[in-house]
């Protein structure tokens, strides 16, 4: 545990000159900071408050939207895709000239370590770099017709899209949605986590200095049952990204219904990970310990169940235990190798599964516990647990903490039939020295992304998104375009 003393306090109201309290950016300025209710948040390593937001109501919503509207019929549209593309551009180089601003802000807010908010900051950049690349080729077809006729596809913007993230990596989850939807010809609207919502309204007023047409990206800071919930029911929204938890998909999924509103569902996973005799031990070891380091396991396709071949499980734990054991944790702007959880929500969450792990006979390898000399923070220690049944709650349940679990297989069949009985479809990994193995349990694995022998893997262009409860839809790449635009088909009688 890395002492909190001798790093100056870094408080985001004086390094920002930010107002107080926050409120929503619509067109490019602060507004609604009069509202009734407010959220404190804190930094969850020392739970210092580092700001406080106004909450947006049903007015504040309706004007976010509205201006969207408005942007989308008016600067968006007369903007052709070229344009867009070099808007896009411009809003990747101007996180990239304020990253170290961004970091630090996403490192107070959420916990994490200054290294991986840099990383994440990079990761927004990229998004806008790529989407900013295909703005001009999002292309349609011609469709061979009888002598006479001639019919093409063109791909078309909704319109305005709203877009509710979730507190694990607000401005990566953020851009993830924005700059494909931008691209495409859209406007949004953003509801950030009430938890961590700071560089989502930060960045909009950045992106609207550095040349965003005004509406193009709103942001509305507020809870999720009023703020989001106002936001994904208003009639002007034609499409939702959600990214978050299971139990929020649903109520958004019905929400939309009642608009006949398409979603993208983003949600949560319980991702396995198969070694297998012939693996790297040590990459595969490196990849578990990798898990509870991200975001101190807050991650939606953090892999946490590894599946381990009987013959090796003894060695291969030896190896997690060591990575895991060598972690250090403190305050994110110490850049340790993990910081807090995000909320004391989320800490006693994390807890109560590391109760039932115990109670239903896994034992802890190593961790366990909050670490010894903890300040006020949410701190807990990465925790390895072993002779983990697939059965149990931990291997079930998406825990979202620092926790790794260890299970053994005798034969592929097995192993695979183990990964696939999940609720959960985000994200598996296959650890082989065997080309064959390796696509052949890619094909079996039931999930939206495999990734052999090296995990965490891919980037902004690696389509992302979840087979079963894990979602609807893709994010990133290519893919994630069909998502943001609609097909229209256009027949024309030539005679
Ligand atoms: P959450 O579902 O509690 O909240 C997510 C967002 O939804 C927040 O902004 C919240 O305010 C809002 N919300 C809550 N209720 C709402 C409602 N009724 N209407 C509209 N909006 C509402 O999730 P969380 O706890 O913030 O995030 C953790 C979850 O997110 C985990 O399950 C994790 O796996 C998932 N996640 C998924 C991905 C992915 O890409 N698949 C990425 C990150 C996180």
């Amino acid at each position: 545990m890395q002492s909190e003393h001798n790093r100056p306090r870094w408080d985001p109201r004086v390094e920002l000159g930010l107002p107080e309290p926050l409120g929503a950016v619509i067109d490019g300025e602060w507004s609604g900071t009069d509202a009734a209710e407010t959220l404190c948040v804190r930094d969850p390593a020392d739970l210092r408050e580092i700001a406080v937001v106004a909450e947006g109501d049903a007015d504040q919503v309706d004007g976010a939207v509205r201006s969207a509207e408005k942007a989308y019929r008016g600067a968006w549209r007369a903007a052709d895709a070229t344009t867009r593309g070099r808007i896009l551009t411009a809003l990747a180089d101007t996180i990239r000239s304020h990253a170290e601003t961004l970091a630090r802000l996403e490192t107070v807010d959420t916990g994490k370590p200054l290294s991986q908010a840099r990383s994440d900051v990079e990761t927004s950049a990229r998004y806008f770099e790529y989407y900013a690349g295909v703005a001009d080729k999002i292309l349609g077809d011609t469709l061979p017709q009888p002598a006479g006729s001639f019919a093409y596809t063109v791909r078309e913007p909704y319109g305005v899209v709203a877009h509710v993230t979730p507190w694990n990596s607000p401005l990566s989850q953020m851009c993830r949605g924005l700059a494909p939807s931008l691209a495409a010809g859209n406007t949004v609207v953003v509801k950030p986590s009430e938890v961590t919502p700071l560089s989502s309204l930060v960045a909009a007023r950045l992106f609207a200095a550095a040349g965003l047409p005004l509406g193009v990206c709103n942001v509305v800071p507020g809870r999720g049952p009023t703020t989001g919930a106002a936001l994904v029911a208003h009639p002007l929204v034609r499409h939702v990204s959600f990214t978050g938890s299971v139990a929020t998909g649903r109520e958004i999924l019905r929400s939309a219904a009642a608009g006949i509103v398409p979603c993208n569902l983003e949600l949560g996973g319980k991702s396995p990970t198969l070694v297998f005799p012939d693996a790297d031990l040590d990459a595969a070891a490196r990849a578990g310990a990798m898990a509870v380091v991200r975001n101190s396991g807050q991650s939606c396709f953090a892999t946490t169940r590894l599946i381990v071949h009987r013959s090796i499980h003894d060695a291969f734990v030896e190896r997690v235990r060591a990575h895991v054991g060598r972690l250090s944790v403190g305050h994110g702007l110490d850049d340790p190798d993990l910081g807090p959880l995000a909320s004391a929500e989320q800490l006693d969450k994390v807890v109560g599964y590391l109760d039932a792990a115990r109670e239903e006979g896994a034992r802890v390898a190593i961790g366990g516990s909050r670490p010894g000399g903890a300040p006020a923070g949410y701190f807990l220690e990465p925790t390895v647990l072993v002779d983990v049944a697939n059965g149990m709650r931990v291997a079930r349940e998406e825990i979202f903490g620092p926790v790794q679990s260890v299970l053994s297989f005798d034969t592929e069949d097995e192993a695979v039939a183990m990964a696939n009985d999940s609720d959960y479809g985000l994200a598996a990994g296959v650890f082989t020295g065997s080309l064959s193995v390796a696509h052949r349990v890619a094909a079996r694995l039931e999930a939206g992304q495999v990734q052999v022998n090296k995990y965490p893997a891919g980037g902004v262009d690696t389509p992302f998104g979840g087979y079963k409860k894990s979602g609807i839809g893709r994010e990133k790449g290519l893919e994630a375009l069909l998502h943001y635009t609609q097909l229209k088909t256009v027949i024309i009688e030539l005679s």
